[in-house]
């Protein structure tokens, strides 16, 4: 039994096998063969092996993902059975007596390169169909095993070296108990996910793609960051335990699903849901969300190979507001770049993404793609009470000129005959220090700020979430982070404005107490960790965190705060 540490990404217990998520080593050398019959047979064999394990997949993916996804493996069947491809292949071995693996790369390699240079898209797919199914037979030939997340049919615990966002958008949860990743931070985007598809995760154990094996047995604690390998029995029905309370816990919190958020002395605050894709309303319904405080819309720009049409954005915006009936709904514009790549975009590779070109600096370069939204969004506008911000914002001259480009787009929809809300709200995320500190011009202009502090703390320490070894400076109860926070709230109520917060802070149990008494107006977190927050707030009295915000904001460091709301909420 051995033991990992690392960040406790997404609550809760998961217990089960390990499956590696880590691309397998497909190394080999050139070697002469002499038996070469014996070397054809080997081939063929993992042709066979090849062809079985397609097939099981393909079934399986029109019962679990319908008939388009499994035409995808029918071509890569179609592909295997093609003697224009195999027959050259073993026709290499015999005549210059070389390894199968070294006669599959050769051949794969000749196709692919002429079906590539075809200007043609069916054949071009057809390259790709080739590569897969050449790094499937290699697998086989090498006997290594070939990862699919999307495909994994038993219920296992994910270890990978990092999730990307899409990787973790392809999880099944029926079969994806819990992950643990080498790298990560609380607010890296895969962590973000995992709550929002409620999946206890572990992230930056340093080392979990070292120390587990596939199908080793594995306990993700995300509750307290743990991660054990091979457990004794008697662990493992500790955890059981565990678990089950937590379950219990949960059951508590979920009678609050209906009731509003007010503190014990009647100050109502609202508390939202962040979510990625229309499929996560079901989670902010059912955990009781009184609004969408962040819709991150770049997920619909992700795992695809093309920009999304202006129709599909609009029908995914309409199905937001819509299912929110009347609800706020807070859309945020394209935020992509740092974590989140679109690598169909061909950006060039940048040394300090999280500082360059990313959210709306990208969009007021790339006009035609920021229009396209704007104009799916507005058009979506009348099906519900949508509010627009845009992230990213360091200057005033950029939220002008969006500003000024969302009007334009409005102007030419309505002279178009469209239908466009004239109650549409339009904001900013404040997650940049520079719009923190004028907060106070910025509410002149904007309807709302929506505090992003999983950017504003890694811009404020200068920390990259995405690193676990400076991950102690993602500190949002340090009185620095405060005292921005409180000049954002104060800016905004002096306006007649209002304040939300979307970072993953929003939902902290520690934070909350204090962001009450500084006067937040709106939490928006994943929708998990809604019930539970409900239940704090309903616990607290706004007057008394008044005081305690205003004690904190004069301390020093954050384990004093931390201390003082301890013993302030006790
Ligand atoms: C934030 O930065 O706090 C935020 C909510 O945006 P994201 O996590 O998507 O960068
Ligand atoms: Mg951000």
């Amino acid at each position: 039994m051995s033991f990992l540490h690392g960040i406790a990404a997404s609550n809760g217990i998961a217990i089960a096998k390990a499956y590696r998520l880590v691309e397998p080593d497909l190394s080999f050398e050139k070697k002469t063969i002499d038996d070469t019959n014996s070397e054809v047979k080997r081939f063929r064999m993992a042709m066979e092996k090849s062809t079985s394990e397609l097939e099981v997949i393909r079934d399986r993916a029109k019962v679990e993902l319908g008939e388009d996804k499994a035409a995808i493996f029918e071509a890569h069947l179609l592909v295997l059975s093609d003697p224009e491809l195999t027959g050259p292949i073993e026709d290499k071995i015999q005549s210059e007596k070389i390894n199968a693996e070294f006669a599959l790369k050769e051949t794969a390699d000749m196709f692919i390169t002429m079906f590539e240079q075809m200007d043609n898209e069916y054949m071009k797919e057809r390259a790709a169909d080739i590569r897969d199914v050449t790094k499937r037979v290699l697998c086989h030939l090498l006997g290594v095993q070939l990862v699919n997340p999307s495909m994994i049919a038993e219920e296992v615990i994910i270890v990978a070296e990092d999730l990307t966002p899409s990787d973790t958008a392809q999880l099944n949860r029926k079969f994806v108990k819990g992950f643990t990743t080498n790298i990560g931070g609380r607010t890296s985007h895969s962590a973000i996910m995992a709550r929002s598809l409620e999946i206890p995760a572990v992230v930056g154990t340093k080392a979990a793609t070292v120390e587990i094996n596939n199908g080793d047995m594995v306990i993700v604690d995300g509750l307290k960051g743990e991660v054990h390998i091979n457990p004794t029995p008697e662990l493992v029905e500790q955890y059981r335990k565990i678990h089950n309370e937590f379950e219990a816990q949960k059951a508590e919190w979920a009678k609050l699903v209906n009731e509003k958020t007010v503190s014990a002395d009647g100050h109502h605050v609202e508390l939202a849901a962040n979510i990625g894709t229309p499929n996560d309303l079901k989670g902010v319904m059912d955990n009781g969300g009184e609004g969408i405080g962040l819709y991150r819309t770049e997920f619909l720009y992700m795992g695809r190979d093309q920009l999304p049409t202006e129709e599909e954005q609009f029908e995914s915006y309409k199905a937001v507001l819509e299912g929110m009936n009347g609800k706020p709904v807070v859309v945020r514009t394209l935020d992509i770049g740092g974590d989140k790549e679109l690598p169909y975009l061909e950006l060039p590779k940048e040394l300090n993404p999280f500082l360059g070109f990313r959210a709306i600096r990208l969009c007021l370069e790339e006009q035609e793609i920021f229009r396209t939204q704007l104009r799916a969004l507005l058009r979506a506008s009348s099906y519900g009470n949508l509010k627009i911000m845009f992230p990213m914002i360091a200057t005033l001259d950029e939220f002008r000129q969006a500003k000024a480009i969302l009007e334009e787009e409005k102007a030419k929809l309505q002279s178009e005959g469209q239908t466009v809300s004239e109650k549409i709200e339009l904001g900013i995320m404040v997650e940049i220090p520079s719009t923190a500190v004028l907060a106070d011009q910025f509410a002149k202009e904007v309807d709302f700020f929506s505090i992003g502090t999983n950017d504003l703390i890694q811009y404020t320490m200068a920390a990259d979430r995405m690193n676990q070894r400076v991950s102690y400076l993602y500190q949002p109860y340090s009185p620095s982070i405060l005292r921005l926070v409180k000049m954002v709230i104060d800016a905004s109520h002096a306006e007649g404005k209002w304040t939300g917060m979307c970072g993953e802070m929003a939902g902290d149990e520690t934070a909350i107490p204090v962001l009450l008494g500084l006067g937040l107006d709106e939490f928006s977190m994943s929708a998990t960790s809604i019930l539970k927050a409900r239940s704090l707030i309903r616990n607290l009295k706004k007057s008394d965190m008044e005081s305690l915000a205003q004690k904190v904001l004069n301390m020093q460091t954050t384990d004093q705060v931390i201390e003082a709301v301890t013993a302030a909420t006790k």
